[in-house]
């Protein structure tokens, strides 16, 4: 094996038990994708003929009428918006985000008012779309959609997220119910969803998902659904698009990654995965003040994580700071640390290359065990990681 690129650069190599992190470069691109940019890199091609190509391949995935590839699914958010307020007039469209019509608003509940690195409502204001929240964090009724449409609604946006609050809010059956009976067209942001069929089959006018996550493409997003919707928002590529544009090996990439994903070896991959799960689970059990659980995904996509409760008491060490002591070594860790104020963080095996389940485990055991050798507890106060967490992005090239 030649030399691993990252050290060459100067940079850590990353052990990635988070999952698909835009910060940690998202996933490991697969053979076919790369073949695929490399073989188009050198070559000029016609990009909208190439688009449509991507149309048919998308069409074939998701059972929509039509797609094609942008920049990232956060794009494919602002680009859907955007050709739902402007329909096919190019000189609305050039005007973005300002608009010369009313009908800009733009539903969305107020428990998917997310981030996922940005905020989903920015990529809707950006696209000229005026947000109406609708119900409250924890609850949307019925009542609150129906209110909320009005002869200025222009779209509905529906997230499926482990972000998103997951008790109290309307399905998508529902939300289209009520949407469609109103002319309300749906966008659905299913960024990190393995399902390329199931949104549109449930009656959403647009899907978008990623192509640099579970599809394992270059960076980019990828949109499908209704004809018309989806030609509006190619459109945009003529304005607000531009910034979001991607080139013919992010095309050709994408749709690569797209029929690979229809070939790959599913239930391969889900044994590799239960077997790295099986193996940290060994490491863990039995470890005072440590609880290893397998659970599944919060969205019902076929992956396993383990979830690592830590009692400070016991471990002498709290979950943040073994966190920090596993990203800290000669070959960081990074663990999936979102939850991590309720005294856990999960270990997510979806991004690993073969044999690295074994250092993941060798790492959690030896800072485990240095943990509960010393007589002193390791804790750091947990409103440190809040007060510094934008201390190096704010300190960033140096
Ligand atoms: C990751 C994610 C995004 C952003 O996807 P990109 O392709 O990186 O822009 C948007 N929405 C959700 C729900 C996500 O999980």
């Amino acid at each position: 094996m030649s030399a691993d690129i990252r050290t060459t650069l100067g940079l850590r190599p990353v052990i990635n038990v988070s999952g698909t992190m835009t910060s940690l470069g998202a996933s490991i691109v697969v053979p076919e994708a790369i073949a695929a940019m490399t073989a188009i890199l050198p070559h000029f091609v016609e990009i909208n003929a190439l688009q449509r190509q991507a149309s048919a391949v998308i069409a074939r995935m998701t059972g929509g009428e039509a797609g094609f590839i942008t920049a990232s699914c956060s794009a494919g958010v602002s680009l859907a918006v955007a050709g739902t307020i402007t329909g096919p007039d190019l000189l609305a469209i050039e005007r973005l985000p300002e608009t010369n019509t009313e009908k800009n608003e733009v539903l969305l509940q107020m428990g998917h008012v997310v981030s996922y690195g940005a905020p989903v409502d920015q990529a809707i204001r950006i696209a000229g779309g005026k947000v109406v929240m609708i119900g409250q964090a924890t609850s949307t009724h019925r009542y609150h959609m129906e209110n909320a449409i009005t002869e200025r609604t222009a779209a509905a946006v529906y997230v499926v997220s482990h972000h998103v609050v997951d008790y109290g809010l309307l399905n998508l059956k529902e939300f289209v119910e009520i949407a469609h009976a109103r002319g309300v067209p749906v966008i659905v942001d299913a960024a990190s969803e393995y399902d390329l069929k199931i949104f549109l089959a449930q009656g959403a006018d647009i899907a978008l998902y990623s192509g640099h996550k579970f599809l394992g493409g270059p960076t980019s997003g990828i949109v499908a659904g209704r004809k018309d919707l989806v030609r509006n928002a190619f459109l945009q590529n003529m304005g607000i698009g531009r910034g979001m544009k991607v080139g013919k090996e992010s095309i050709y990439g994408a749709m690569a990654a797209l029929e690979a994903w229809e070939t790959r070896d599913h239930a391969g991959i889900r044994a590799r995965e239960a077997g790295a799960l099986a193996l940290w689970k060994e490491a863990l059990d039995g470890r005072p003040g440590v609880i290893a659980l397998i659970e599944p995904d919060p969205t019902d996509n076929p992956l396993d994580r383990m979830r690592v409760i830590i009692d400070p008491q016991e471990a002498h060490i709290t979950a943040w700071d073994l966190a920090a002591a596993l990203r800290s070594g000669d070959q960081p860790i990074i663990v999936r640390d979102h939850e991590v104020e309720h005294r856990y963080f999960y270990l997510d095996p979806c991004n690993l290359h073969p044999g690295q389940e074994h250092i993941v485990a060798t790492r959690l055991a030896e800072e485990l065990d240095k943990a509960r050798a010393s007589n002193a507890m390791i804790a750091t106060p947990i409103e440190d990681l809040s007060r510094h967490r934008f201390d190096g992005m704010l300190r960033w090239p140096d």
